[in-house]
């Protein structure tokens, strides 16, 4: 076959999410047309709107779309697609749909449906493994599934053993057995659960590695027998069998290692006559021992921290490779230049055992400048923007950030600020999680393995301990952007006694975003005391009992300084309905800011109307007309500004009317209440 038959002008991206994006961008880059394929969940997704031309492959679920072989296929030969690229799930490892590939003359950006077979069953993989000598760790995967020499094989191997399901695959079907007398039920357990996920109940048993290191190499071969290694990532830091947080290279790799281990997974590509982009992922045990556990036939989600350590675009590399052409570098071409991390950013909560998290994004923006970085250190992959829809029909991954810097430290560091410089709103995600993890004295330490987040679950899920200074500092922030508006506002047309000089005081209540949505348990309340000094910007705060001196300047992007008895700190100020999310490389505070009444009037005679303090709308009346209340009991709430005020009650007394009900809109200065104090 000569490489002029190969080539080809439009790419189908067989895809969706970020891969879609990131694939779209390269082959533009390279003067290919691309098209994307969308079902009705994704008619104006962000891959369909980077798209030159875009198909309908039908409804939402994927079994109905991306799944959807003959469906791709009609859509490639409608837009004359010469070839097709994959990403990661959906098709990409799909040997019919490589083979219908073939059939239809379009070329798949991938390696042949043989090396896709020989790597499916893991069973058959260790054998061929075996065979290229490269090493496998202890156990058995033979065809005899008899129980008695299951149990045999189990005890020869020595306990703890792991049960994996030969077709398995997503972490199905595999189990620790710790001692002998559980085997049984185990191994009744995981072919149950093979049998229901594959249809097939064959069963492999492995020595199961205590503190094992997950660390896998990238590969590439092209079709005229060249192979090479781009070097190791370690992906130990993962949730159900499921990565997380990614790096490159591996951490305490000596040359040798590296070598033995690079050769090792080009060995194992060539056995299997692979071509094009694979990884070949190990286990990494204490002693510097590796072995095989699988192949990924395909690109993989955290291949941008080989790209980015290795100056090469591997996604160029596959469409070249599917070209004809020969590996853009030899071996000995290859050099790693500083570190990389990715973070995935997921739509999940963590502290819901990591449940999926639906939603419209009202802000989805990484803001470098303010974080004060620059853009050649970050990178985001995304598969979204702001306005975007996530929803509940595929991965909840959304985007993920990569990093690089000198050496580790410094490309944590980079990480670090690159969290707390993304904002997203209106879904939930990971993003806080991942500084926590990022931020880990083990994971600097480098004591990493793929039970980290088991380990570490007390730190890394705890619930918030805050520092009087960050309330100072999520207190003050609220003031300011309260001083703002009644600054730019007429002074003259204040009845709610707002007075700027007059030294009185505003009382904040900040309290915990989570707590506060759950009836059962009383939210902690921490009450914030702010003073403005007179004729100055600055403020005294106390918070339980503590004092401080507070001002605040705002900086580029949605940064600002903040002072607390001159010590200046610089934070991204994020908002999300009324939660008020203050982010600095360290982590997030994330609080709820209200104010708790009007205004303290001292010794002045208190009020008997409410004005609305802003434009805005009114959330909910806490109370019902006529009814008594206690001074400082909340009366009704107003949103402005993104953020909820309440309005409480001065003194005791009596709600005599409300003038607004719930959902109305008010201008400022409208009498919202009318209040009589009961003396
Ligand atoms: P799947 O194909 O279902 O994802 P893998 O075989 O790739 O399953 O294993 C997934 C994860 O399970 C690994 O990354 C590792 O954390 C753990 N694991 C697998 N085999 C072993 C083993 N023998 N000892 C210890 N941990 C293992």
């Amino acid at each position: 076959m000569t490489s002029e038959m190969n080539k080809f002008d439009t790419l189908l991206v067989a895809n969706r999410g970020e891969i879609a994006c990131r694939v779209m961008r390269t082959a533009r880059r390279m003067g290919l047309k691309t098209v994307a394929v969308y079902s009705d969940a994704d008619v104006n997704a962000h891959h369909v709107r980077e798209a030159d031309e875009a198909i309908r492959l039908g409804p939402a679920a994927a079994r109905e779309s991306y799944l959807n072989i003959d469906a791709v296929i009609e859509a490639a030969k409608r837009t004359g697609s010469g070839a097709i690229h994959p990403g990661y799930g959906f098709l990409s490892e799909n040997g019919s749909f490589v083979s219908a590939l073939e059939q239809a003359g379009i070329i798949f950006v991938g390696p042949p449906a043989s090396a896709i077979a020989a790597m499916g069953d893991k069973s058959a993989a260790k054998a061929r493994m075996a065979n290229a000598d490269v090493p496998l760790v202890p156990g058995y995967h033979g065809d005899n599934q008899d129980d008695a020499l299951l149990f045999e094989e189990a005890d020869k191997i020595g306990y703890p053993v792991m049960l994996k399901a030969s077709a398995g695959g997503g972490g199905k079907g595999m189990r620790v057995v710790e001692k002998s007398a559980a085997f049984q039920a185990a191994l009744e357990g995981c072919r149950r659960e093979s049998r229901a996920a594959f249809g097939d109940d064959r069963m492999l048993i492995e020595k199961y590695l205590v503190q094992p290191r997950h660390v896998e190499v990238q590969v590439f071969c092209d079709a005229h027998g060249n192979g090479v290694y781009l070097f190791e990532r370690d992906c130990s830091v993962q949730r159900r069998h499921q990565k997380v947080l990614e790096e490159a290279p591996a951490p305490g790799m000596t040359l040798e290692l590296r070598q033995a281990m690079g050769n090792a997974a080009v060995r194992a590509a060539q056995e299997i006559g692979y071509v094009g982009a694979g990884t070949v992922e190990f286990l990494l045990d204490a002693d510097g021992s590796f072995y095989f556990m699988e192949m990924n036939t395909r690109l993989q989600v955290e291949h941008p921290v080989t790209e980015m350590i290795t100056g090469q675009d591997l996604v160029e590399w596959q469409l070249r490779v599917a070209m004809g052409e020969p590996l853009p570098c030899t071996q000995d071409e290859l050099t790693i230049t500083g570190h990389s991390f990715e973070a995935r950013i997921y739509a999940e909560d963590p502290d819901q055992d990591f449940l999926p998290a639906t939603g419209q994004l009202t802000r989805f923006t990484l803001d470098l400048a303010g974080a004060g970085l620059q853009s050649d250190q970050v990178r985001l992959d995304s598969g979204v923007e702001s306005g975007d829809t996530v929803s509940m029909h595929y991965d909840p991954m959304l985007a993920k950030l990569i990093v690089h810097g000198v050496d580790r430290n410094a490309a944590l560091a980079t990480l670090n600020r690159a969290l707390a410089a993304l904002d997203v709103q209106g879904v939930i995600t990971n993003r806080a999680f991942l500084q926590r993890l990022a931020t880990h004295p083990a994971f600097k330490n480098l004591e990493l393995d793929t039970r980290f987040i088991e380990r570490h679950e007390a730190t890394l899920f705890a619930s918030h301990n805050y520092a009087p200074e960050d309330y100072a500092s999520a207190a003050l922030v609220g003031l300011h952007q309260l001083t703002q508006e009644r600054e730019s506002a007429s002074p003259w047309d204040r009845h709610d006694g707002f007075r700027l000089n007059a030294p009185h005081t505003v009382r904040i209540a900040l309290s915990d975003p989570k707590s506060s949505q759950s009836s059962e348990n009383e939210s902690p309340l921490v009450v914030v005391e702010g003073q403005r000094n007179p004729g100055e910007q600055s403020w005294r705060l106390t918070v339980n009992g503590q004092t401080f001196s507070a001002s605040l300047t705002s900086l580029t992007g949605d940064a600002v300084a903040i002072t607390l008895d001159g010590h200046r700190r610089r934070l991204q100020v994020q908002r999300d309905g009324n939660v008020l999310i203050l982010v600095d490389p360290d982590g997030e505070t994330r609080l709820v800011w209200q104010r708790m009444d009007a205004v303290d009037h001292g010794q002045h005679e208190v009020q008997a109307s409410f004005t609305a303090p802003m434009h805005g709308t009114v959330v909910a009346l806490l109370v019902e007309a006529g009814a008594s209340v206690e001074k400082g009991m909340p009366l009704m709430v107003m949103e402005a500004m993104k953020m909820e005020h309440t309005m409480s009650a001065p003194a005791n007394g009596q709600v005599e009317n409300f003038h607004f009900k719930a959902g109305d809109t008010v201008s400022q200065g409208d009498v919202l209440l009318d209040f009589a104090p009961s003396e």
